[in-house]
């Protein structure tokens, strides 16, 4: 099974830079605006991790994760939040908000790789 990336990032530049990345790391994946592209995103793909903005137009990605967590159908997916200087200070209370792991903006490839590798069934 291949593993596929849903990246939610509402910034463009950091969309393709995160795009970049997971490419380049070899897997393939699908990119998304907002929360709400996600939810319907995931109701016509498989999806094995989700990387999270969390500062997005509409519901912002705390939220998304949260509710991803609750439902039955996605509270399996994996989801790592991508975040600024805007939660500095709050990493633990986003753990237990349901991220499954935090990766701090610019994103480096060394530890998108390691997330990557942590979290998606497949070994690349
Ligand atoms: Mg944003």
């Amino acid at each position: 099974m291949d593993s596929n990336i849903l990246i939610v990032e509402d910034n463009a530049d950091n969309r393709q830079l995160l795009a970049w990345l997971v490419e380049d790391a070899g897997y393939p994946h699908t990119e998304v605006g907002t929360a709400e592209q996600c939810f319907l995103m995931l109701e016509e793909q498989a999806v094995s991790l989700i990387l999270m903005d969390i500062s997005l137009p509409g519901m912002d990605g705390l939220t998304a994760t949260k509710k991803l967590k609750r439902e039955l159908l996605t509270s399996h997916i994996p989801v790592v939040a991508c975040t600024g200087l805007e939660v500095k200070g709050r990493e633990s209370a986003l753990l237990e908000a349901g991220f499954d792991a935090l990766l701090t903006k610019p994103v480096s490839y060394q530890l998108l790789h390691t997330v990557l590798e942590k979290f998606t069934p497949t070994v690349h």
